[in-house]
């Protein structure tokens, strides 16, 4: 029998319960939770949530999210402020229980409070080691890869250059009103992508502009909006940094960024500022890769980031779980070829971080055949891993095949939007 890490109580009278309370009764989806009237508020009770102290935390929330899915139980607010008594990490500051929502206090919540409050019940439940392996995924493997990754410095042309090693592709325009970076990277890469910048310029960052929300193009802006850039994006890059966002083909829920870290200026279509004398023009994609995309140009230096529209090289990864789709991916890839010329330097979201239009046609043409593919064997009634077992990227898996995106996962990704 698995054991768990958390248990559900009652918030009144919360004890040391045996594990015949909330969440221990095991392995019962949607279990009816009679015991926790549909209109009490309830607790969380983490029985070794003080380890949730540094780069575990957001792992131990992921555990928390699935084992309240199991009872039903879904939380509707998410806090990242810190606890009055242990100024650790509070979250959840509402839970909507069996369809019903139900207030109760951030204290509640409150990781490393509710862990001394149960600590002595401790037989049959993951030991923090064990928890936090369990929840080894995808986004966490690329966290700690970008942690070690050293940063490698591309200079393209005029003041504008490229960060290589942190998540996504980084642009850096220097000048005197201080640095403007398109995307941030991931957190963990700050002191190899400050030394980088240093590299390039003295002046701090004054600006930065996400392509998008995912982590790995955003999850640096904690740090560099602590430090006072001012952070642009679209709007829905805005909403999605500002809640508790799952990615269900990446099985991760992502927490929101501090307050510091969200985008302060937002737009719907376009945007365009001025900065070290550079025309920066910023449009919207629609439903692309996500439905929070944008392109970043830099006019006078005929250079553009087009985020995750474009992985040179390696198949996308498309988030349909915020509104990304195979279809919008190739209109994005249209959008861009029609906005450049042989002589634009593009700057994919990931891969080789200088390209053109000619590579990034094959990428369009790439998308479009798999595509087609796809949606004939789906046509003919053939399931999804029937699809996948039938190879319909098999011409391109050489070439574009080589990455976490691999030959089945983007088959997947296709036929979910075909
Ligand atoms: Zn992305």
């Amino acid at each position: 029998m698995r054991r768990r890490l958390f248990r559900v109580v009652p918030t009144s009278g919360r004890t040391a319960a045996g594990p015949k309370e909330g969440i221990s009764r095991r392995h019962d989806p949607c279990l009816p939770v009679a015991s926790f009237a549909a209109d009490k508020p309830v607790s969380i009770v983490l029985v070794h949530g003080a380890f949730v102290d540094g780069s575990g935390w957001q792992e131990v929330f992921n555990i928390l999210l699935a084992a309240l899915k199991k009872l039903c139980v879904k939380p509707v607010g998410v806090s990242t402020d810190k606890c009055e008594s242990c100024l650790r990490y509070c979250f959840l500051s509402g839970v909507e229980m069996m369809s019903r929502t139900n207030l109760i206090s951030r204290r509640s919540f409150c990781l490393c409070c509710a862990a001394a409050s149960a600590s002595a019940a401790t037989g049959g439940w993951l030991s923090p080691r064990e928890a936090y392996a369990e929840a080894r995924g995808v986004v966490s493997l690329v966290r700690d890869s970008a942690a070690v990754s050293p940063i490698v410095a591309h200079q393209l042309r005029g003041s504008i250059s490229v960060l290589e090693g942190s998540g996504g592709n980084i642009a850096v325009l220097t000048g005197p009103d201080g640095n403007l970076l398109v995307d941030a990277g991931i957190g963990v890469s700050r002191t190899h992508v400050t030394e980088a910048l240093d590299k390039l310029s003295a002046d701090p960052v004054t600006h930065l502009i996400n392509t998008h929300w995912h982590f790995d193009h955003a999850d640096g802006n904690a740090w560099l909006g602590a430090l006072g850039a001012k952070i642009t994006a679209h709007e829905n890059t805005r909403k999605y940094l500002s809640q508790v966002q799952r990615v269900e083909d990446y099985d991760y829920n992502f927490l929101p960024l501090p307050i510091d870290g969200l985008p302060s200026d937002v737009f719907a279509n376009e945007h365009a500022i001025k900065v070290n004398r550079a025309s920066v023009g910023m449009k919207y994609y629609g439903s692309a890769h996500t439905d929070s995309d944008i392109s970043v140009t830099f006019a006078e230096a005929d250079i553009v980031h087009v985020g995750d529209t474009y992985w040179n090289g390696l198949y996308p990864f498309i988030d349909y779980s915020t509104g990304g789709s195979i279809d919008g991916m190739i209109a994005a890839s249209d959008a861009n070829l029609a906005a450049t010329t042989d002589k634009t330097i593009i700057i994919p979201g990931h891969g080789k971080p200088a390209s053109n239009r000619a590579e990034l046609q094959e990428f369009r043409d790439m998308l479009v055949a798999v595509r087609e593919n796809v949606a004939k064997l789906k046509k003919q009634g053939r399931s999804r891993d029937e699809t996948v077992a039938a190879k319909p990227t098999a011409t391109f898996d050489a070439k574009w095949g080589n990455s976490v995106i691999d030959p089945g996962f983007f088959t997947r990704l296709v036929y979910q939007g075909v």
